[in-house]
């Protein structure tokens, strides 16, 4: 029998999911069928909700349908809970599940791949937008020194300390108040690079010997790396979170985790400076 999943979002041409878990599937000998579907935002509810419906196992939500899915769920899981936002639904006794295993791919990409346990360490964390809502509570629950929050829109990034303030400290400060300050982990999770713009931070938050990671991925080295790769930072792209949350989404759904090391190598662009 074959397992039915599918991948919601807009635009989703370039998605590598059906990539990603055909694969993951073939290492435990699952039948697995894996659909993007695209649609208005108006016809997400109608689309997500029949798909649903249909008598499949679940799948995952991307931008920018990551808040609707979770509006629509019956059951929210707590770090979906805690973000707003969801990236993974699966369908348990007719009823949807959803969860959010973004934050939770980038900690083990940085943690586990990269080799920069997250502890004791000082933490920059550039945007408040989806992506950055579920990475601040697996950030806390990894007991960095500090916890610092940039946002282009700073009220946003106020917003955000305030709803994770009962899970830890986390200061926000204007791009501007950065040039006296430096970091051991710094990570762009503002959609800057989309457009091939640098948030504007100074050269000077990346400390030598730390870590620059980008979350966009794809395309080698983005401005904000180059800006990075001057500093003496290792750089890092969001291939490894990508696989990462997928590798969670699956273990959620089947109870087995797949391995992840040839996926990630297989979907690295390298960084012409430092590869991965
Ligand atoms: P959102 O649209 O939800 O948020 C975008 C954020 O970027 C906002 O905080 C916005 O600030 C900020 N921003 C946009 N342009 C600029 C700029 N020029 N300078 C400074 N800040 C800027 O996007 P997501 O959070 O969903 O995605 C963010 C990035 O993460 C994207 O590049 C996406 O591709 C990547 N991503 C990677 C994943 C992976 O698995 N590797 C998973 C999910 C996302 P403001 O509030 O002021 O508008």
């Amino acid at each position: 029998m074959t397992d039915r999943f599918a991948i919601f979002g807009r635009p989703l041409d370039h998605s590598k999911s059906p990539q990603i878990y055909q694969t993951f599937a073939r290492q435990f000998g699952i039948d697995l069928d894996y659909q993007k579907i695209e649609t208005s935002d108006q016809g997400f509810a109608a689309a997500f909700g029949t798909f649903c419906k249909s008598g499949v196992k679940g799948g995952n939500v991307t931008a920018p349908f990551k808040v609707m899915a979770y509006e629509a769920a019956a059951r929210k899981m707590p770090r979906a809970a805690a973000a707003g936002a969801v990236n993974c639904y699966k369908v348990k006794d007719g009823e949807v599940v959803v969860e959010n295993f973004d934050g939770l791919g980038l900690v083990a990409d940085i943690e586990r791949n990269l080799g920069f346990p997250l502890a004791g360490k000082d933490v920059l964390l550039l945007g408040a937008g989806g992506a950055a809502r579920g990475a601040i509570l697996p950030f806390l629950d990894s007991r960095p020194s500090s916890l610092v929050l940039t946002n282009r829109t700073p009220a946003k990034a106020h917003a955000l300390a305030a709803r994770f303030s009962p899970h830890g400290a986390i200061e926000v400060r204007d791009y501007d108040a950065l040039a006296d300050v430096s970091f051991d982990i710094v990570v762009n999770a503002t959609s800057a690079s989309l457009s091939g713009k640098c948030p504007a931070v100074p050269d000077t938050v990346f400390r030598r010997g730390g870590l620059a990671y980008e979350l966009f991925y794809g395309e080698g080295l983005t401005p904000f790396l180059t800006l990075a790769s001057r500093s003496g930072a290792k750089l890092a792209h969001g291939v490894g979170m990508l696989v990462e949350q997928a590798a969670e989404a699956f273990n959620w759904w089947y109870g087995k985790r797949p391995d992840t090391k040839d996926m990630i190598q297989m979907l690295s662009v390298p960084l012409s400076a430092q590869p991965r």
